[in-house]
């Protein structure tokens, strides 16, 4: 890769360089008012980027999985059952970790390519008169597919069939660049990571937790203690954490957060809006179908484009990298080798999305297929132009 070319993968993403700086901090004792200054607005930065008054956030020096582990461990029980649909690779290894975890994993196969079938969803919980299902899982954005789920269609299923289950949303490639509404939606645990939407490096899990998540944790016996909520809880109460925290990127998220919040949520949902309609004006001018199923399900933070049958889509993310030192992102799991993807949330311009799609068609043409270079280009260049 070269250090001057953005990168397109679904994170983590490109990092604007006064984050860079804010994460980048002289040694600070975690136990000062210094370090209480960055952890309280960060986490009410996180709030406000959550859409929830109501929830509480936690952060753990962690990844996005840390935080999924965070949401089964501290609510549930061995031997609990809980509701996931199957269509990608988070999807999947999120069941993989609750079953791992000891739990009972109800799962809907879907089609890669597909959303969460909140329709299913509504007949299963009906039937389960007895609420032995304790939890939904719902991966918000499955990065592997590029396909967004409805979110509030999931929870009007759990209301429609009187079903006490609480709801987890992994809004790892969602938060911070498509809308995200925790108390409208009724979501229990939320959620992400650091490197995707919030544009950090990796290392901190965020997580928030509505009130009704906050009392299963009582009650709730998988074993847990770097990720126990309560831990954190007692620790912010006095100003603390019950561990070292990495202030940095607490301080990065603080920043962040504040970034988000001055650009404004909904012109950053637009802004992300606009670059995908771009990209996949473009990808639409290569003749290349994407995984996604259908436009409601076409995901503003990144796009997985199926390459022809008996082509192997890895080798146009190998010649990007050496040839180029541009990174697009692999298939994963069941559709290796038959898409490529090309990360578009974060941090990113009209000017550095051009520069993907042109790389791209470099990639493509260089590898036989049938290309007309700046075919793409042009169309993504004639949205932006006509909508900046
Ligand atoms: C990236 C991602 C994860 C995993 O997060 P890590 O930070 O890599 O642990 C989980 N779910 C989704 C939807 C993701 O995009």
């Amino acid at each position: 890769m070269h250090s001057q070319n953005p990168i397109f993968i679904p994170g983590p993403t490109n990092m604007p360089e006064n984050l860079r700086r804010a994460v980048d901090m002289p040694t600070l004792d975690h136990r000062s008012s210094e370090f209480v200054n960055i952890l309280h607005p960060a986490l009410s930065g996180v709030k406000q980027v959550l859409k929830t008054t109501a929830g509480e956030v936690f952060l753990f020096p962690s990844t996005g999985s840390g935080g999924w582990e965070t949401a089964l461990s501290n609510t549930l029980s061995k031997g609990d059952k809980v509701l996931a649909a199957r269509n990608g690779m988070f999807s999947q290894k999120w069941i993989d970790m609750c079953e791992r975890h000891g739990l009972e994993v109800v799962v809907v196969e879907v089609n890669w390519g597909g959303g969460i079938p909140a329709d299913r969803f509504e007949e299963i919980l009906t039937a389960d008169t007895a609420h032995e299902i304790k939890a939904v899982l719902a991966t918000h954005n499955e990065t592997a597919t590029g396909v967004i789920s409805d979110i509030a269609a999931v929870r009007a299923a759990m209301n429609a069939a009187g079903h006490p289950a609480l709801l987890f949303v992994d809004g790892v490639s969602s938060i911070g660049s498509m809308d995200f509404r925790m108390d409208e939606w009724g979501v229990d645990v939320a959620v992400t990571g650091s490197q995707k939407g919030f544009m950090l490096p990796a290392g901190l899990a965020i997580t928030a937790f509505s009130p009704k998540a906050l009392a299963a944790v009582e009650t709730a016996t998988l074993p847990r203690w770097y990720f126990d909520i309560r831990d954190m809880q007692s620790g912010y109460k006095i100003n603390g954490y019950p561990y070292t925290p990495q202030v940095g990127m607490i301080n990065g998220l603080k920043t962040a957060s504040e970034m988000l919040l001055r650009e404004g949520l909904e012109n950053v949902f637009a802004r992300h809006e606009r670059i995908a309609t771009g990209v996949r004006k473009a990808i639409a001018a290569w003749n290349m179908p994407l995984c996604a199923e259908s436009p409601e399900l076409y995901s503003n933070s990144v796009s997985a484009i199926m390459t022809p049958d008996g082509f192997d889509a890895n080798k146009i993310v190998t010649l990007a990298s050496e040839k180029y030192q541009t990174a697009f992102g692999a298939g994963l799991g069941a559709v290796a080798g038959k898409l490529f993807r090309i990360g578009h949330l974060g941090s990113l311009t009209d000017v550095m999305t051009l520069s993907g799609l042109a790389t791209a068609e470099m990639c493509m043409k260089d590898l036989g297929l049938e290309i007309t270079l700046g075919a793409g280009v042009a169309a993504a260049q004639e949205h932006y132009r006509t909508t900046a």
